[in-house]
């Protein structure tokens, strides 16, 4: 991209302006001051962008001195993103807003599901008035199945990169974690920076046998996943490991394969820290008492990391993909980062702009 030519510098600085009030909304003065981009240009801007629908103009600022400017902030429900998280059992569709906050969810169990019932379920959500959709997001580890068209441009997104996107949006300080999705299946991902998924540390082998659907043999997977444990205990659902009394044991057992994954994932990845997300994330505190117990027991001395629970639990998969899909489709996020690290190195260019 040619940032001197006038066309790619007013898309940059739209990206730039979009950016700035997802943070929260502002005058136009106040924008104009952080981005380091002239009043009148952002002054077009802004207006250009009330016409299309996409920002809206608010109350006074008076926040500041001098004449009071009117507050600007994003129009959350001028577009949206779909997600579509495929589970072993069940599908499930989303919507959310331009703020990722999920407007309609709709579940439906695979079992028996009728053709036509996602395709429904999908225009449902993307039908309103002035809506726009941006694009669309799949969660899933496993093959697809055969799916109506989803809203383009699509992504798919590992169900940990997904959640730990969501954990990461509602908390600071999570750099350097790493996240073990723990729900049918298991998946993982760390926090340097940027999310990198881990798909391997669900085969770390943790016993002598077990096979597992890799081909290989006793891999935490085969181990403790939600889908082993179920076969292993008779448990009718996930859900059930999680808050049926009767499954206490079985889940307490679980925590000795993972400790053996994540201890040796800590050492491999130098994480300081460990989250626990997905369906089978919301266990007692003696749970993770015991896992944090048999992690410090086999890592080497000096080396410690602390486990803790996800705040999101099951819903952050989708809240996530939302979030990614606004990154990338509407807020374009990643490319604005990008774009930022050329300028750090070629400063006159990005001058320019
Ligand atoms: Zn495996």
């Amino acid at each position: 991209m040619d940032f001197s030519k006038p066309d790619n510098a007013r898309v940059i600085n739209r990206m730039k302006v979009l950016s700035e009030l997802r943070k929260g909304g502002c005058s136009r003065a106040e924008l104009s001051r952080r981005l380091g981009i002239n009043k009148v240009s952002i002054g077009d801007m802004i207006q250009g962008m009330v016409s299309e629908g996409i920002i809206k103009e608010g109350k006074k600022d008076r926040s500041s001195p001098g004449r009071p400017g009117t507050i600007v902030s994003i129009e959350r429900s001028a577009g949206r993103v779909l997600v579509l998280d495929i589970r072993q059992r069940s599908i499930s569709v989303s919507a959310s807003d331009l703020s990722g906050s999920v407007l309609r969810y709709e579940r439906f169990p695979r079992n028996g599901l009728e053709e036509g019932t996602i395709e429904a379920a999908i225009n449902r959500m993307s039908s309103g008035e002035n809506v726009r959709l941006y694009g669309s997001a799949i969660i899933s580890s496993e093959p697809l199945p055969d799916l109506p068209e989803l809203p383009k441009p699509c992504m798919r997104i590992s169900r940990a990169v997904a959640e730990a996107a969501a954990e990461t949006a509602a908390s600071d300080n999570l750099d350097n974690t790493l996240f073990l999705s723990w729900s049918d299946s298991f998946d993982a991902a760390i926090l340097k920076d940027t999310l990198i998924p881990l798909p391997t540390l669900a085969h770390i082998r943790v016993r002598k046998d077990g096979e597992c659907s890799c081909g290989g043999r006793g891999c935490l997977e085969a181990s403790a996943s939600g889908k082993a444990l179920m076969a292993a205990s008779g448990a009718p659902s996930v859900r059930d490991l999680v808050r049926n009394s009767s499954y206490a044991s079985v889940m307490m057992e679980a925590m000795k394969p993972i400790a053996m994954a994540l201890a040796e994932s800590i050492q491999a990845t130098a994480a300081s820290k460990v989250m626990i997300t997905g369906d089978l994330s919301q266990l007692p505190d003696d749970a993770y008492a015991h896992l944090q117990n048999l992690i410090a027991s086999l890592l080497p001395p000096g080396r410690d990391a602390v486990v803790f629970r996800s705040l999101l639990g099951e819903k952050g998969a989708r809240e996530g993909a939302a979030i990614m899909a606004l990154d990338a489709f509407f807020y374009h996020t990643d490319l604005l980062r990008k774009l930022e690290a050329i300028a750090d190195q070629t400063p006159s260019l990005w001058n320019a702009v």
